[in-house]
């Protein structure tokens, strides 16, 4: 495409780019870029996301997708004006997997990501991730706290490819004056996750409505703060169109223990399913909370569905995913 057209579109319309455009995070992004009226170039290897998430996106002519491994050089021809870099394993049995690509995709690939910023002049937002505090040893986290990971352990590959990442994003931001964000996401959940993820949200449900047991690991005493997709989503979005460059953290405060939440999903779901009990994985954090002071208070943010309802709009969709009847 000649370049004037794309300099003629982009004052009609923006251009936004994400990485991981495929999967669960990602593909909600797309959709709501896509209903603020920009345009949206979705990149993805399909490591863990599918185009499942985005054919109802085919046929829209603001909407191209590019299969690509963002750890390899990127080429995106014309203008972008945001790029919001969510491309990364998110589940520990996929980083688990995955060790090697989840290291080289937090490095190289935010690097190259970063360096088609640079080019474009695009503002870039990163999704970092709770994990960076590892087990955390204050509560709940505070974007101030500098975390306590295993950098050996089988999540470091995750938790540090996450910590470098956001060191590029700053140096980045410090030495390019790249207008950069970084997200802390905590626990999401919604519609589009993998049923076979491995995470505790798809696990549950899973098991649940197949009347397997539900498997929790440990004594289901360690916490966890879920938050909803769409919240998740209008957090990252305000944030990108903010000023701010230091790290927020976006999650839903509401805690509870691993062995609450398995019953919830009993309760809700009206399961005959039993509960089974595994040993924890290593270095599984035993709390996780979301401090979210900052967010409320620089993005005039906080998350507005409950559980109580986001969980059940998740249970309908693993039904229908299922083939099951809509109502129990
Ligand atoms: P996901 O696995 O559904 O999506 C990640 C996407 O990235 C997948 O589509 C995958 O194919 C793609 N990808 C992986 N490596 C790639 C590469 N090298 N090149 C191009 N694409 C690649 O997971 P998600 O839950 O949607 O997570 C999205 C982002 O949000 C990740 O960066 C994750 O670390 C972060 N995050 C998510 C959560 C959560 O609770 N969902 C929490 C914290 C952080
Ligand atoms: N978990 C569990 N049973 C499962 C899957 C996960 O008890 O089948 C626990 C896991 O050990 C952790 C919590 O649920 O304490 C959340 O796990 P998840 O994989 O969703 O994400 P994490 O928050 O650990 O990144």
């Amino acid at each position: 495409m000649p370049i004037d057209v794309f300099t003629k579109q982009r004052q009609e319309m923006r251009t936004s780019l994400v990485t991981g455009g495929a999967g669960f995070l990602g593909s909600h992004l797309c959709d709501l870029l896509l209903s603020k009226g920009h345009r949206v170039i979705a990149i993805d290897n399909l490591l863990t996301g599918s185009t499942r998430n985005i054919e109802h996106l085919a046929g829209n002519g603001n909407f191209h997708f590019i299969e690509h491994d963002v750890t390899n050089y990127l080429y995106v021809p014309g203008a972008v004006d945001f790029i919001y870099h969510l491309a990364s394993p998110a589940s520990p049995i996929d980083y688990l997997e995955y060790p090697i690509p989840t290291l080289k995709v937090g490095a190289l690939g935010t690097h190259n990501v970063l360096g088609l910023a640079k080019a474009k002049c695009a503002t870039f937002l990163i999704a970092s991730t709770s994990e960076v505090y590892g087990d955390p040893l204050i509560h709940p986290q505070r974007e101030d706290y500098w975390g306590n990971v295993n950098p050996i352990g089988p999540r470091g590959v995750y938790d540090e490819a996450k910590r470098f990442a956001e060191a590029m994003t700053m140096a980045y931001h410090r030495y390019h004056h790249i207008d950069t964000k970084i997200v802390r996401i905590f626990n999401t959940y919604g519609p589009r996750m993998r049923l076979n993820d491995g995470r505790v949200v798809p696990a549950f449900i899973g098991q649940a409505l197949r009347g397997e047991p539900l498997t929790i690991f440990g004594d289901g005493t360690q916490t966890r703060s879920f938050c909803y997709v769409s919240d998740l989503l209008d957090g990252i979005y305000r944030l990108s169109q903010s000023d701010t460059h230091d790290p927020v953290n976006i999650g839903n405060p509401a805690e509870m223990t691993i062995r609450q939440f398995a019953e919830e999903i009993v309760r809700i779901t009206g399961t005959a399913s039993s509960i089974d009990f595994r040993p924890l994985p290593v270095d599984d954090p035993r709390v996780r909370q979301p401090d979210i002071a900052l967010a409320r208070e620089i993005l005039g943010w906080e998350p507005k569905v409950a559980f109580a309802e986001g969980i059940v709009t998740t249970i309908a969709y693993f039904r229908e995913f299922l083939g099951l009847d809509p109502v129990s």
